[in-house]
């Protein structure tokens, strides 16, 4: 008998007592593993991820984290062989394996480095801008995002075994949630290899990950307020957890993906000879056949004008004859095997389905001929087109999950759209066009019905990473039946995890919870000047009030002359007193930018290694001839770059004019030395 696979629970891996359930090679039938989560306790796990993982992870910045995801990339990139060893079992060629096992690396890496380039170094994330409640300034508010003490528990489907798991792993851990990862069980043996991996390298807090494997039995049980589900695979079972009374009343948040009839969409400009015509069926045997068709986002609705139906439809015929099917050993097989004999008797089921309203026009009802491998063990399913009659209604909802796809007829652009729509709402839709008004009409009757939109062309193509591939930095996930739920989408998937929460405060103690200086906040004036201490000296607040200058003539013609900047309103004095904003000649806005750092800067060598940029420059009051203005430059924010002997200073920059009227706000941002240089 072969392994019994075992879940990661409360620091200690788990071992069932009974004998478990068969996991059967999707392409040859043998045994793979066996599975149960048998006696597994629930409760301990869900208490260990609040108690133990939780507190560690919650205990690092977000950078901190991030470098933990960098290093588990880096860790599972050396297992990569062993992975894609595995993975062949579960029906996947090199080129799913490619999917599941380096898009799953690669996705951990990606938030690895968003992590790093767009949360602070910091346990608190600011969202938006500072709210000035009062007329005083002295009561502020301030929208904060904090760190859950919960548990993320994902349950997934068996169709991504590894990038199911780290997509949602990667934004619960930067967000500094604990997970529970319940695989699907007919694949699981490949995500229990990967955490049993992870597990050892002891990369992460003991608690951070844990692992079940078999039922999730009574979990949702378990879960309380702070704790969130997010759930990847059917409609049916969505529906069951969404009924689960800690749902409903007890506070649970889950999100959804399920079922989703995705479509392509061939616009109407495009002629047979265009190369858009090529993409779009390229587009479509790609959907159907990478994963054999296993995949949420596969094309199940091929949508095209009816004037050129017959031509998509040979056009798919000729390519599909190409693809051959069998075992994934077999380096010549182009399509694996469904994951499942289970799995093939159900895309039996939904291909009859969708006969009641559609004829088979592309691929053999009774399975085609195997390039290697034996029918009756292995999970083969040739492809199938079909051709939906007019009004049909079972493509709309019926999901057949595997190499099948369904082509449907439209006149005029609006019914496309309105056909699109009838799938309820889906992850992601695409569209071959190469023509600008067709593009945003499209789209804009599209997206609100889909989470992601691929606009097809010639200038993309080359580049596109298809219809079907879910990136780390775009938005997975769609509107009605594909879930409503939404992952990935770069930092909005970490921020999905926190909790927003409105702040308000005093200046002053504003500053003191954000950790960034507030407008109002005190400054701390000292002799010494601030560009003068190490970033270890520097402290929020610190600030330098600057002498004052007198802005003449002479000073913006010299400007205007040297930079070439002769706008008529710093050059013609008629033409700029007719100017119903200056009434007169005004200093330019950089002239003023400039003037002020020759009023705050400190010369001489020091820490201040370099001025990287200006944030938020407004230029509040014009500057004319004979008004003096002063600059008083604060420290707003302090970020220490762990990778680095420097790290990143924002000032908040005020010149005012001798009336204390401002004349310019915006932030400096400098990278300034851990350590004063050597003398
Ligand atoms: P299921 O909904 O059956 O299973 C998904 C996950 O939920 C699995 O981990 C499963 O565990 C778990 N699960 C099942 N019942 C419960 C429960 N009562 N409480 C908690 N967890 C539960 O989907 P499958 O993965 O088996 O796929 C079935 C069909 O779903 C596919 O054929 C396809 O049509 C559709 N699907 C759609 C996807 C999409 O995003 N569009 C993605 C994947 C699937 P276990 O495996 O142990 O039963």
């Amino acid at each position: 008998m072969s392994t019994l696979l075992e879940s990661y629970a409360a620091g200690r891996w788990f071992r069932a007592a009974d004998e478990g359930d068969p996991l059967l090679d999707a392409a040859t039938g043998e045994e793979v593993a066996r599975i149960s989560s048998r006696g597994l306790d629930l409760g301990a796990m869900v208490r260990h991820a609040k108690e133990t993982g939780g507190p560690a992870l919650r205990a690092l910045t977000f950078h901190q984290r991030a470098s933990l995801l960098k290093a588990v990339a880096k860790h599972l990139g050396a297992s990569r062989d062993e992975f894609g060893a595995l993975s062949t079992r579960t029906g996947a060629t090199v080129r799913d394996t490619a999917v599941d096992v380096d898009g799953g690396i690669g996705t951990l890496f990606s938030f690895a480095s968003k992590g790093v380039r767009e949360l602070p170094n910091d346990t608190i994330v600011l969202d938006g801008g500072l709210e000035r409640l009062g007329k005083e300034g002295t009561f502020v508010g301030q929208h904060i995002y904090t760190s859950r003490p919960g548990v993320a528990v994902q349950i997934n489907a068996f169709n991504f075994p590894v990038w199911g798991m780290l997509e949602k792993l990667a934004p619960a851990l930067l967000a500094g949630l604990p997970t529970i990862v319940k695989p699907g069980s007919q694949t699981a043996y490949l995500t229990e290899l990967v955490v049993r991996r992870i597990i050892e390298s002891g990369i992460l807090p003991e608690g951070a990950l844990q692992l079940i494997c078999g039922s999730a039995g009574s979990l949702l049980d378990e879960l309380t307020v702070q704790d969130s589900v997010a759930f990847t695979g059917s409609a049916h079972t969505a529906g069951i957890l969404r009924r689960h009374p800690n749902v409903i009343d007890g506070g649970v948040r889950l999100g959804v993906e399920a079922d989703s009839l995705n479509c392509s969409i061939l616009g109407p400009d495009v002629r047979v000879d265009d190369p858009e015509f090529d993409l779009f069926v390229k587009g479509v045997i790609a959907e159907m056949t990478v994963k054999a068709g296993q995949k949420c986002t596969a094309i199940r609705r091929v949508i095209v004008p009816s004037s050129i139906a017959g031509a998509v439809v040979d056009a798919l015929a000729a390519k599909l004859a190409r693809i051959t099917v069998g075992d994934p050993r077999n380096p010549d097989v182009r399509m694996g095997a469904l994951a499942s004999l289970g799995q093939r008797d159900e895309v039996r089921k939904a291909i009859e389905a969708l006969r009641a309203s559609s004829e088979v026009v592309v691929g053999d009802l009774d399975g085609g001929a195997l390039l290697d491998g034996d029918s009756e063990r292995g999970a083969f399913l040739t492809p199938l087109v079909l051709r939906a009659t007019p009004g049909a209604v079972e493509p709309h909802n019926v999901e057949p999950f595997g190499p099948v796809s369904t082509v449907l007829t439209y006149d005029g652009l609006d019914e496309a759209v309105a056909l699109a729509a009838r799938g309820k709402g889906s992850l992601v839709a695409s569209v071959a066009t190469h023509d600008p008004d067709v593009a945003r009409t499209v789209v804009l009757g599209l997206a609100p019905w889909h989470g992601r939109v691929l606009l097809l062309d010639r200038d993309d193509a080359k580049e596109s990473t298809g219809h079907g591939s879910p990136l780390p930095m775009l938005v997975h996930g769609g509107p009605g039946r594909a879930g409503g739920g939404e992952e990935l989408g770069g930092i909005r998937a970490v921020l999905h995890h926190l909790q927003r929460t409105a702040i308000q405060a005093s200046p002053d103690l504003m500053t003191a919870v954000t950790g960034q200086w507030t407008t109002g906040a005190a400054r701390l004036e000292e002799a010494v000047h601030p560009f003068r201490k190490s970033l270890a000296e520097l402290r929020v607040g610190d600030t330098i009030r600057s002498a004052t200058r007198t802005v003449s003539l002479a000073d913006i013609e010299h400007f205007a002359e040297f930079t070439g900047d002769t706008f008529y309103a710093h050059t013609d004095p008629e033409a700029a007193a007719r100017n119903p904003l200056f009434g007169g000649i005004v200093a330019h806005g950089y002239l003023v930018v400039s003037l002020a750092a020759g009023l705050f800067v400190d010369p001489a060598p020091g820490p201040v290694l370099a001025n990287y940029g200006v944030d938020e420059l407004r230029f509040l009051t014009p500057v004319k001839a004979g008004d003096t203005i002063g600059v008083t430059l604060t420290v707003k924010q302090i970020k220490p770059r762990n990778s680095a002997d420097y790290g990143e200073v924002r000032w908040d920059a005020l010149v005012t004019n001798q009336d204390g009227s401002p004349v310019a706000t915006y932030d400096v941002l400098t990278l300034v030395a851990k350590t004063l240089p050597a003398a």
